[in-house]
């Protein structure tokens, strides 16, 4: 390396802190909103959020963006995104804290708070891996009001575990939800989606339609947002 002068004005690269020690208004605030339980599992995912070896993976999964393969080397269609091992591994680490289940499985109160204060530190580190593990957390809700879906999807949907493999459902210890809503004309405004469902047997429906807006591909499933029967 050669040496030209000393710094003096530019700071250390901001690691090893704890986001959450200092915030005394999320302490407080959860705390007062019944979610003080939370408190270890916040401190931890808080310390893994402000170390080195977090944002390291946080600036690579964002350097090295996901390749789509549409076919493997014998000529196959596969339709796969391949993302970095940075992504896989920040993937692990929300999934494994939990921030897409508990809310669903803590069965208590302040479960919402909880997550909240999970997903507000989560989010000071990187908001690539935040969309799979929204999505996650909002499809838990609509796969319960489905008897026969939930009763294969939600046990792996609301572990804490990630597996990235592309595998049926039932080959699988885990999986992730993904959206496919949002079209050219129906964004914010859902009802103005035009894609069509056509029941073709009792579980089945052909959709016909452009969604233009998908940001985890590789999802185990997705939930969207047809206009039923071609209505
Ligand atoms: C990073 C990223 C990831 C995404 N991933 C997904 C995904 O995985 N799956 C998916 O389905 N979608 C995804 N989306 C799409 C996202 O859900 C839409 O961008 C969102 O619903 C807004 O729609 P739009 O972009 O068409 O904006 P529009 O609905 O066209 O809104 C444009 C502007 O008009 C304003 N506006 C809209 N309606 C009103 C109103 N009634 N009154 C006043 N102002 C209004 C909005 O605030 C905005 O400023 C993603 C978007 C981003 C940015």
């Amino acid at each position: 390396m050669t040496r030209t002068h000393e710094v003096t004005n530019q700071p250390p690269p901001f690691t090893g802190y704890d986001p959450r020690s200092g915030d005394v208004l999320l302490r407080t605030t959860v705390a007062r909103e019944g979610g003080g339980w939370i408190d270890a599992r916040a401190g931890m995912l808080a310390r893994a959020v402000g170390s080195e070896a977090l944002q390291s993976l946080a600036a690579q999964a964002n350097r090295y963006i996901p390749e789509l393969h549409t076919h493997d080397r014998f000529g196959r269609r596969i339709d796969a995104v391949e993302f970095h091992p940075a992504y896989h591994a920040l993937m692990s680490t929300v999934f494994g804290a939990g921030l897409h289940a508990l809310a669903w499985t803590a069965n208590r109160d302040g479960a919402f708070v909880a997550r909240a204060a999970l997903n507000y530190l989560w989010n000071q580190l990187e908001h690539g891996v935040s969309c799979p593990v929204t999505m996650s957390f909002a499809a838990a809700h609509m796969l319960h009001a489905v008897p026969d879906l939930a009763a294969r999807w939600e046990a792996k949907l609301l572990t804490e575990d990630y597996d990235p493999r592309p595998l049926p459902v039932a080959a699988k210890r885990a999986v992730t939800i993904g959206m496919a809503m949002t079209e050219k004309r129906g964004g914010s405004d859902l009802r103005a989606n035009t894609t069509r469902a056509v029941h073709i047997t009792v579980n089945d429906y052909r959709l016909t339609g452009h969604k233009w807006f998908c940001s985890a591909p590789m999802s185990d499933a997705f939930f969207r947002l047809p206009v039923p029967n071609g209505a």
